[in-house]
């Protein structure tokens, strides 16, 4: 469910008018909404309700600091996979001990910056990493507190570039070696283990893969135990999907993903962790797009809009399907054409979508792409020096711009042109 909706023929975010918001900062730009944020992050945390629980929103989603305080306020904490991202946190007010550092190749200067800081827990994905983790807090006077990510083998069944938890992905440790990794864990003089981390991929549209992984997770807990180990936290990564086409997908939802939490790991007396990006961001934000030509090619027509793939990647990298919409609510009935929505930038890849059936558009009409709010803004480039597109967070009948669009100049001018030139 989200707050995009349309009212007397013209689609809203919440009270504000897509078409208002488009006059004032201009197109492409991206929107989100604070009731749709707030509802998807209170779904999670109600789910967990009858456990000792932390969401942490997985903030490489959409990280825009008006939505991490957003959230925060809502008593979210943050998961973070680089040094940028927690200062970042940091910056939008998110305590250290509301932060989770994850990620593959954390380098010492980041985690030199976690762990003076403040951090609530070091995701550890390697031994090498766990090697630098000992000595950057050795050097720092701490003990860092670590869970260690084990790859449980599990087949997420997603997108191959969004899978992580197969035992030929990079993530984590296999989960067949755990025991003599914790167990050089708990040599290690400034590192304190405090539980178990797992993440299996992104856009699961279906929750056996979890109730496997989770299964091996409870399973592990024991086995740790029996070795000693505290394992007190459990980490259960993010990873669930969201619906990307209306018509015709019914993800699971946070209510059964929490039940089914409770099922597999609620009786280990664990403190949970989970870490949902896509489902408290995506929903809640569209790419809003102004048609600039309607091409007729010889089988085809194109729409050509100034929104591109540098704007939202993922139709290009993933082969994602967005509902486009337009943002004037098409009349009932009303007959439908075929189109290919495609971008300026030079590139075949820059299509957003080929034959989609489109109420007829002209140049200057707006639409807008649904389930754009993750993994959109965030991985936006300069492609073809492309200004990144603004952000706007919408509350109510308010709106405001969280990123401008920046000038050509303001872009130009990050150049610098060696002397000899
Ligand atoms: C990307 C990522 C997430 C969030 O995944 P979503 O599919 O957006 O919920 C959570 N944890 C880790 C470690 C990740 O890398």
């Amino acid at each position: 469910m989200d707050h995009f909706l349309y009212r007397d023929g013209a689609l809203y975010a919440e009270d504000v008018p897509i078409a208002d918001i488009a006059a004032a900062v201009g197109t492409p730009f991206y929107v989100y909404s604070t009731a749709t944020l707030l509802r998807h992050f209170t779904l999670f945390d109600e789910a967990l309700s009858g456990m000792d629980h932390l969401v942490c929103y997985a903030m490489k989603a959409a990280s825009n600091q008006a939505i991490l305080k957003t959230l925060a306020q809502a008593g979210a904490g943050m998961d973070v996979v680089s040094g940028g991202e927690y200062a970042r946190a940091r910056a939008a007010g998110v305590p250290g001990d509301r932060i989770v550092f994850s990620g593959v190749g954390k380098t010492a200067d980041e985690i030199r910056m976690a762990l003076t800081g403040g951090i609530r827990q070091f995701n550890v994905e390697s031994e090498p990493e766990m090697a630098v983790l000992n000595r950057v807090a050795g050097e720092v006077g701490v003990r860092a507190p670590i869970t260690i990510r084990v790859n449980p083998d599990v087949d997420a069944k997603t997108h191959a570039k969004i899978a992580t938890g197969k035992s030929e992905n990079k993530f984590g440790i296999p989960i067949s070696r755990a025991r003599e990794v914790y167990a050089l864990a708990a040599s290690l003089e400034h590192l304190e283990v405090i539980g178990i981390d797992v993440h299996i991929g992104s856009q699961l549209t279906d929750l056996a893969p979890f109730e496997l992984a989770y299964q091996k997770v409870a399973e592990l807990t024991g086995t740790l135990r029996a070795d000693g180990h505290t394992i007190k936290r459990l980490d259960l990564g993010g990873g669930l999907g969201i619906p990307y086409a209306r018509s015709n997908e019914a993800p699971p939802l946070p209510t059964d993903y929490g039940a089914l939490i409770e099922r597999t790991v609620g009786h280990l007396g664990c403190e949970i962790e989970i870490e949902p990006g896509r489902l408290i961001a995506g929903n809640a934000g569209l790419m809003v797009s102004e048609v600039i030509y309607v091409k007729s090619g010889e089988d085809r027509d194109f729409l050509i809009l100034d929104g591109a793939m540098n704007d939202l990647i993922r139709p290009a990298m993933y082969d994602a399907h967005h509902d486009i919409v337009p943002v004037v609510e098409p009349a009932p009935g009303a007959d439908q054409v075929p189109y290919d929505i495609v971008g300026p930038v030079c590139e075949s890849g820059d299509t957003f979508a080929k034959g989609r059936m489109m109420p007829a558009l002209a140049a200057g009409d707006l639409v807008a792409f649904r389930s754009a709010g993750a993994y959109g803004a965030v991985m936006s480039s300069e492609y073809n020096t492309r200004p990144l597109i603004p952000e706007v967070l919408v509350h109510g009948d308010q709106y405001a711009v969280i990123r401008p669009r920046p000038t050509f100049d303001e872009i130009i001018n990050r150049d610098t042109i060696p002397e000899w030139l």
